[in-house]
């Protein structure tokens, strides 16, 4: 048996775990608070599961392959943690993320329709389409109760309550450090990310939002959700957000984004403009460059991984990934070059159109 440490329990780190775990190592998971902890990114209530990722096929296969495992936890736990209410992308018409995308789903083979702003008003009970050209709907895709889920992947592995260092490191064979926005703190100067402020809020809407789709404004920069399990619709601002420390930075959502997701409301979807918020969320994001995610050997201590950069778009592949990453520890596979350390050129927009530098 070989033994490994994962330190951080969010979705990337509790995936990796449980996935070694089965693989028959000897995992301990480290956390600082508890997993799923509202702290991390991975503790929302939601997040949106959607296969379209423009042409970038690797997170579109990626996503297939997580969806297929979440469904198998689900199973497996007895737990509900997936919402199959289908997302979709709205689209004016400037860029064209969403034709990428739509060729992209086709030739995987995954199903898609592309729908009339008139055809679009079937999938809500109020959509505002003045500024659309049209709707790209994802019948499969859906909105996992993120929490619940991370708690899940996490439920049975030996966890150490605690803040790893890497001056007192755990003394296994294997160290992925998995630690989400702490990442950079942990290793300064070997880790660049982003980490950016972002706030959520949920609206108190009548039942007939109940099982709607997600949906994603990508030129917006926009995205949400129907009512799901009670929480209202989700409705989150999706632009440049300030840099935070995940630490010290107070929950407490701005003025100006609440105003901004009401606008927005007011202009997709007129009737739940004028309800109630009802809940709301604060949260940060770690941001690559480029928006691929990080997954790379440590340069100078063998047998250390680093995780992360999840992007504003991570949590759907976390059973995927930890996959991806069990393989690379194995040495069954190469990480990918677009996964390095280091500064990252260009930009793959797998978020939505928003740039955060
Ligand atoms: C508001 C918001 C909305 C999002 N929406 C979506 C979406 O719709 N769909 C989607 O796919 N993704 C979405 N994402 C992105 C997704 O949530 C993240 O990419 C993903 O959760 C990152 O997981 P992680 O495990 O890397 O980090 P985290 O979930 O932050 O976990 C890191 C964990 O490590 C622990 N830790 C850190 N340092 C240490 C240490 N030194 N010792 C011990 N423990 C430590 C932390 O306490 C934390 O629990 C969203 C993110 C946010 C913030």
């Amino acid at each position: 048996m070989t033994s490994a440490t994962v330190v951080g329990a969010g979705v990337f780190g509790a995936s990796t775990a449980r996935e070694l775990r089965r693989r028959g190592w000897e995992v301990t998971l480290v956390e600082q608070y508890a997993p799923g902890t509202v702290l991390s990114a991975s503790g929302g209530d939601t997040r949106l599961l959607r296969f379209g990722h423009g042409d970038v096929d690797w997170y579109t296969r990626l996503a297939v392959r997580a969806r297929q495992l979440w469904l198998e936890l689900q199973e497996e736990s007895g737990q509900p943690i997936w919402e199959p209410v289908g997302l979709a992308w709205f689209d004016s018409g400037e860029g064209d993320f969403s034709r990428r995308t739509e060729e992209t789903l086709t030739r995987l083979g995954l199903r898609t329709e592309r729908l009339t702003p008139e055809a679009a008003r079937r999938l809500y009970p109020s959509v505002g389409g003045e500024d659309l050209s049209s709707v790209l709907f994802e019948p499969d895709a859906g909105v996992l109760h993120a929490r619940r889920a991370t708690q899940l992947l996490a439920a049975g592995l030996p966890t150490d309550t605690r803040r790893a260092t890497p001056d007192d490191p755990p003394r296994t064979d294997v160290v992925v450090w998995a630690c989400g926005a702490w990442l950079p703190q942990v290793f300064p100067g070997l880790v660049e990310l982003k980490i950016s402020k972002r706030d959520v809020f949920f609206f108190g809407v009548d039942g007939s939002w109940s099982g709607t789709p997600g949906f994603a404004d990508y030129d917006g920069a926009f995205y949400g959700h129907g009512d799901v399990g009670g929480l209202g619709m989700k409705i989150a601002p999706d632009g440049a957000g300030e840099d935070v420390n995940p630490d010290t930075l107070e929950r407490s959502p701005s003025p100006e984004n609440e105003r901004a997701a009401r606008a927005y409301a007011a202009r997709r979807f007129p009737a739940p403009a004028r309800a109630p918020i009802i809940g709301s969320r604060v949260c940060q994001y770690s941001l690559t460059g480029d928006t691929h995610f990080l997954v790379a050997p440590h340069p100078d201590r063998a047998g250390w991984w680093l995780i992360g950069g999840g992007s504003g778009h991570g949590f759907k592949h976390g059973p995927a990934l930890g996959e991806y990453v069990a393989d690379c520890v194995e040495g069954k596979r190469e990480p990918e070059p677009f996964h390095a350390l280091g500064p990252r050129a260009g930009q793959a927009s797998l978020r939505t159109a928003t740039v955060e530098r």
